[in-house]
């Protein structure tokens, strides 16, 4: 065959002469043919190509060619397998065989994707190619013919839509539909592979204020930064994705020490807190962290979501910017503030709502110069339900302008019974505060009352920065006009910047609980900030109060240091309205101080059941207290000090020790590994039992159920009981005192 053989191109004259012919072309009519063909070559609709049975090219279209940089000339000869480049890309467990695999087995192909390889230049070009196997009539290969078509800007389409369908295009991060479908595989491949898989959920705190004051452009500059700081903090440890909104996740493969996890969910909150720059703005915002590992808290992904989403919830609810672990009474939880949500509602037509007040006193006369109401909830059946509890919830809710206006009405007509000397301070929650019509209730509160303007004192936290600083300056300016006092409260837990303190205008500075507790410890370094703190602030000309005094040690460390006022315990709790009336009627506004006379490291003081194995036989003791690094037991006679024994937490959760201390009853046990923190103020083991572990010994393959650990039942296999080694005692007859 001559090497323009099977299609010889007509050239010349031919198409002018039969332009303007509409005779059908026969069969037969082979120039006629030909000379179709050749347009639709000269289209570049498709280009045509022929092999020899070696496989070298016999024939290629000039456009073709011409797409490759060469000339057909240059190219025939030439095997076809050579135009193209071995995709190092290719998906081993795609369908399709590579092309020279099927030529040499002489199969039919059609639309197969190859890459070409283009003379002189490294663009990315695909070709979709078909070939069919030239048989001859005597059954001869005679090679092949085919044609094949330029594909690279529709392959490019819908290599976007594609990318488009898994990436949020805001953020790069994988999106939600990517999420699922990466951690279904990860979990279903994971639970035959006996690995564990930890879900991390993230929601940001503040994020909605940010996008309502700044504009959704600032907002969605945020969520790119937060997704580089995400990206920073996880590394290649996980995979991240962002849900929608505000919501991330991050699948964290082969991760189930609680240990770490609470410390990279410990890492993400700090990075995500520290303040952003959007184009010309400062923002700061927080977040919380919800976490569920798998197979623990869930095997397949919907278990696992859904536990690691009332982690979350937990976390929120615990107050901002924490994490949490998920644990089967998380369930009870999320009930439970539902509950407290719609109970809440009509708490104040029932009057279930009180004020009391706790006074602030003047370090150098022990008088109370202040009273800070604080607000009470006696629950028809819960009985009394704690603010730290119920005014966060109030606060999602638009609960919280009602009761919030309540409690400055009831304060204000209270304080108007009181000396008029005394002071009240009223907690204003973030929420009222962007009102704007604050100003006007707070004047309302004033006029009904009667109380002068200078004795009200507004309690706000640093949170009321986070909205539009134009709105917060105009709010202090025209609170300033009516001529109330405003301090700022727990000044030190939030996002302290000086800056705040320079602008606005406070008359006092609370410093925060967690400055005063522990100051007294050695090493602590708390007493430093007190001493900073207070020298600030009278630079600033505030005056300073120390919150939650306890102990007589941090009442001399704090006065050392130079509050003003001292508020806590030692002095009084917050006490109903009727008993600061009394106090007044006897003109008694001096407080004498009454606690401990050292602060003292908490070993939590515990009231639980747990269980205490020892060799394969399980006591029941009452835990009395417990800390990172040890426990106190009860419940078990004479158990000598040496003893290995593993106490039975619950859910999993076995602590292996050693009796350090014994007496009769009680026995001080040394873990082998400290616990961690649960995120909220408890402790957890690192690892649980694994319900794979569980699984091979016999049990249903499943999420750690709540209770205790399953194996030790005091029966052996042969359904005799086990020999305790000690004497159980009667655990209910143990009382509860601490
Ligand atoms: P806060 O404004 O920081 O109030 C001080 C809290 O510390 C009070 O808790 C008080 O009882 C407690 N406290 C005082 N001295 C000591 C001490 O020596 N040791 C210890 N351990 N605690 C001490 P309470 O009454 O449970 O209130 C918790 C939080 O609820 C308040 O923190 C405040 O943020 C919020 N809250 C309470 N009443 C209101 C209210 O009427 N409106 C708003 N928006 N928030 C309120
Ligand atoms: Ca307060
Ligand atoms: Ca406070």
């Amino acid at each position: 065959m001559s090497k323009n053989g099977l299609f010889a191109r007509i050239t010349g004259g031919a198409s002018a002469d039969h332009a303007g012919s509409h005779a059908p072309i026969g069969k037969g009519d082979l120039m006629k043919r030909v000379e179709l063909l050749n347009n639709f070559e000269d289209l570049d609709l498709g280009w045509f190509w022929a092999t020899d049975p070696t496989g070298a090219l016999m024939y290629l279209s000039d456009s073709a060619a011409k797409a490759l940089g060469k000339t057909s000339e240059q190219l025939v000869g030439q095997q076809l397998t050579s135009l193209f480049i071995p995709d190092k890309n290719d998906d081993p467990e795609k369908a399709e065989r590579p092309l020279p695999f099927l030529m040499s087995a002489r199969n039919s192909f059609s639309e197969l994707s190859a890459r070409i390889s283009v003379s002189g230049s490294d663009a990315e070009i695909w070709w979709s190619v078909s070939g069919k196997p030239q048989i001859s009539a005597d059954g001869k290969f005679l090679g092949y013919r085919g044609g094949a078509k330029d594909i690279t800007s529709i392959r490019e389409r819908t290599l976007d839509a594609s990318r488009l369908a898994k990436f949020d295009t805001l953020t790069g991060l994988a999106n939600r539909h990517a999420m699922e479908k990466r951690l279904t595989a990860t979990l279903t491949a994971f639970k035959t592979a006996k690995r564990s898989c930890a879900l991390m959920m993230l929601d940001l705190d503040r994020f909605k204020q940010v996008n309502d004051t700044l504009g959704h452009p600032a907002g969605d500059e945020l969520l790119k930064q937060v997704a580089q700081r995400l990206k920073s903090v996880v590394g290649e440890k996980g995979e991240i994705g962002r849900l929608g909104g505000d919501e991330f996740q991050i699948i964290l493969p082969d991760m189930d020490d609680r240990g770490q996890l609470g410390d990279l969910a410990q890492r993400l909150i700090q990075m995500i807190s520290q303040p952003y720059s959007l184009s010309g703005s400062r923002a700061i915002i927080g977040t919380s962290v919800g976490i569920a590992i798998a197979p623990y808290d869930g095997l397949d992904s919907e278990e696992l979501v859904s536990s690691s989403d009332l982690a979350l919830y937990a976390a929120k609810g615990g107050g901002r910017g924490q994490f949490r672990f998920y644990a089967s009474d998380l369930k009870d939880g999320a009930r439970l503030r539902k509950q407290i949500e719609e109970d809440l509602r009509d708490a104040l037509q029932r009057d279930e709502l009180e004020l009391h007040y706790q006074p602030l006193v003047c370090s150098e006369t022990r008088e109370a110069k202040c009273f800070e109401s604080l607000m009470r909830w006696n629950h028809p059946e819960r009985g009394w339900i704690s603010p730290a509890e119920f005014i966060p919830i109030a606060e999602e809710t638009s609960i919280i302008a009602d009761i919030g206006e309540w409690a400055l009405m009831r304060a204000c007509q209270d304080a108007s019974q009181w000396p008029s000397t005394v002071r009240v301070a009223v907690n204003v929650s973030a929420v009222q505060f962007a009102n704007e019509e604050f100003p006007a209730i707070v004047e309302r509160a004033l006029n009904a009352s009667g109380i002068s303007p200078k004795r009200l004192e507004l309690e706000i936290t640093e949170s009321v920065f986070m909205s539009d600083p134009y709105a917060t300056n105009r709010m202090f300016a025209q609170l300033k006009d009516l001529g109330v006092r405003l301090a700022l409260d727990d000044f030190g837990t939030g996002y302290s910047s000086l800056g705040y303190l320079r602008d606005a205008p406070f008359d006092k500075l609370k410093i925060d609980q967690c400055f005063v507790r522990g100051s007294t410890a050695e090493g602590n370094n708390n007493s430093a900030i007190i001493t900073a703190v207070v020298s600030l602030a009278q630079a600033l000309g505030m005056q300073t109060v120390a919150e939650g005094v306890e102990s007589e040690d941090e009442l001399s460390l704090v006065i050392d240091h130079g509050a003003d006022l001292i508020q806590g315990f030692v002095f009084s709790r917050a006490m109903p309205h009727e008993d600061v009336m009394a106090r007044f009627a006897d003109g008694n506004l001096k407080f004498t101080p009454v606690g401990p006379a050292k602060y003292r490291a908490d070993r939590k003081t515990v009231f639980r059941k747990i269980g205490v194995i020892h060799e394969d036989h399980r006591y029941e003791a009452v835990l009395r207290n417990l800390s990172a690094t040890g426990a106190m037991i009860e419940g078990v006679l004479n158990i000598p000090r040496g003893t290995n024994l593993i106490l039975d937490l619950g859910e999993g959760q076995l602590a292996i020790g050693a009796v350090r201390r014994s007496d009769e009853h009680s026995q001080g046990v040394e873990f082998e590994v400290p616990l961690v923190s649960d995120g909220a103020d408890g402790l957890c083991t690192r690892h649980r039992v694994s319900p794979y572990a569980l699984a091979a010994a016999g049990m249903p393959l499943k999420a750690l159920p709540p209770g205790n650990y399953p194996l030790v039942q005091n029966r052996r296999a042969d359904g005799n009981p086990t020999r305790p080694q000690f004497v159980q005692m009667d655990i209910a007859a143990i009382g509860r005192r601490s």
